[in-house]
């Protein structure tokens, strides 16, 4: 754990009791604040309760009498639809409103550091798509060259339950927007932006507070380098401000499909190989044909931010290839389940809307799409244009004809459940076809995440 620093003594108000928000008041106490915790959510109270957390009712008039800080859970509106009552009433208290990022970022440094031959660095990956999958193979590159690395944040791990950097670690942590939006201090060495494309749109009152969100990571002051996907005119727009010149390094801009001229540092994949350039000059190229844990466009887009960040804390080429060829992908994204009979079995839970599922359609040849579930807003219009790989579609859901019927002329079948739906196309598939769970859809129709989908379709592959 990273006990906080700079409130010792003080009381500290923790709203929103989950993951973060749990080790977030173990790490204040453990920094001498006194947390004072509350969760709307009985449940959730009862739960901190029996980790040795009193709740103290922040819903009360006075609650933030005398309280330093407040500190709030990702989950929990902080601005748009509207602020949480709580959040308000510290604002009308005048007490600052913060998250476990801010906490990170002033507390992971310390006086230790002075004895160290390799001052510890973080890296921050924020996006729409592909931030997960980015920090985790910048870990695992990391690992594989027997570099110090932890991973954290957005992906599953709080950040202030990471251990205390050692000498020449790299820490790398994974930022959503509705993080990157309220922490008080955002100072990583490296900050990667993937892409962008719309999502959160209620939480940040439309596209424009989306993308102001994500760029506070690169404010004014920012990271000493920063990776850019240049794929969308927001990242041309970062990547020019950031950058001094037209040779400056201190922006490392990455494409997925467009070759990037000039003089600065790029990196760009195109036709299945990675290149390097910089200075006017090639420096490496990788081919990432064979790299079975990074399939599609998008992944290599990703294969090229986890490179740059590599590049950046001085790996050569030919390690980070290699560490691409053992890295396996994470669980529920392009996830490669079984072979059988030439038949290949992907598992793409997380494509959850209509973008995500629109590149894993992208990342296979010969598809039996499994798709369906609890629609999002839209419709599926902007998938039309890329079922070109599609032999057929197997729709579950609990609104699988309604669905199907948006699917115009594409074969499919209304199969309902996924034990139907994969014993199906099962029989179907031929050697050569990929039967793919991409199901542009969230889960909750029919399970609790779509991690409990994945494991389902997991499961009757196995059971075949
Ligand atoms: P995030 O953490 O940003 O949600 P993930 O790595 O978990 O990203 O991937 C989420 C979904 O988006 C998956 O379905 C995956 O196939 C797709 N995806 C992954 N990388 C990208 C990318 N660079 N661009 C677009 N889609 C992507």
């Amino acid at each position: 754990m990273i006990p906080v620093r700079g409130y010792k003594g003080a009381k500290v108000a923790v709203l929103g009791l989950g993951r973060s928000g749990l080790s977030a008041a173990q790490a204040l106490q453990a920094g001498g604040a006194t947390p004072l915790v509350w969760d709307d959510s009985a449940d959730v109270r009862a739960r901190a309760e029996a980790e040795g957390f009193a709740p103290y009712d922040l819903t009360k008039a006075g609650a933030f009498e005398d309280v330093a800080t407040l500190i709030v859970s990702p989950g929990i509106p902080h601005l748009y639809p509207q602020p949480n009552k709580i959040i308000a009433a510290a604002w009308a208290a005048g007490v600052p409103v913060d998250n476990d990022i801010g906490l990170f970022f002033r507390s992971f440094a310390t006086q230790d550091w002075d004895g160290f031959d390799q001052m510890p660095k973080v890296v921050a990956v924020t996006g729409s798509n592909g931030k997960s999958t980015t920090s985790a193979l910048i870990h695992h590159i990391l690992q594989e060259v027997g570099r110090p690395t932890q991973l954290a944040g957005n992906i599953g791990r709080g950040v202030l339950d990471m251990e205390p950097a050692i000498d020449g670690e790299i820490v790398v942590v994974e930022l959503s927007s509705y993080q990157t939006e309220l922490a008080r201090a955002l100072t990583p060495d490296i900050a990667v932006f993937t892409n962008l494309s719309p999502d959160h749109l209620d939480r940040h009152n439309g596209p424009g507070g989306y993308f102001a969100a994500k760029r506070r990571l690169f404010a004014e002051g920012g990271p000493d380098r920063a990776v850019i996907g240049v794929d969308e005119v927001e990242g041309q727009y970062l990547a020019n401000q950031l950058a001094g010149g037209s040779g400056d390094d201190r922006v490392i801009q990455i494409s997925s499909g467009r070759k990037l001229a000039g003089l600065g540092w790029t990196v760009f994949a195109r036709k299945g190989f990675l290149a390097e350039w910089r200075r006017g000059k090639q420096m490496a190229s990788v081919d990432l044909r064979k790299v079975v844990g990074l399939p599609g466009a998008h992944n290599h887009q990703n294969a090229c931010a986890a490179y740059a960040v590599c590049r950046a804390v001085g790996l050569a080429p030919r390690v980070i290839e290699a560490a691409f060829h053992s890295f396996k992908g994470l669980p529920h994204r392009s996830q490669l389940v079984a072979e059988k009979d030439g038949v290949r079995f992907v598992n793409d839970s997380k494509a959850t809307n209509v973008d995500s599922a629109a590149q894993a359609l992208q990342a296979f040849e010969n598809i039996r799409w499994i798709c369906g579930g609890l629609e999002k807003e839209g419709g599926l219009d902007r998938l039309l244009t890329h079922l070109g790989r599609v032999k057929k579609a197997y729709v579950i859901g609990r609104e699988a004809p309604g669905f199907a019927l948006q699917l115009g002329d594409l074969p499919h079948e209304v199969c309902n459940t996924m034990a139907n739906a994969v014993a199906t196309a099962a029989r179907d598939a031929e050697a050569g076809d990929t039967v793919l769970l991409a199901p542009a859809a969230a889960s909750f129709d029919q399970y609790d995440s779509f991690e409990k989908r994945g494991e389902d379709f997991i499961a009757q592959v196995e059971g075949l």
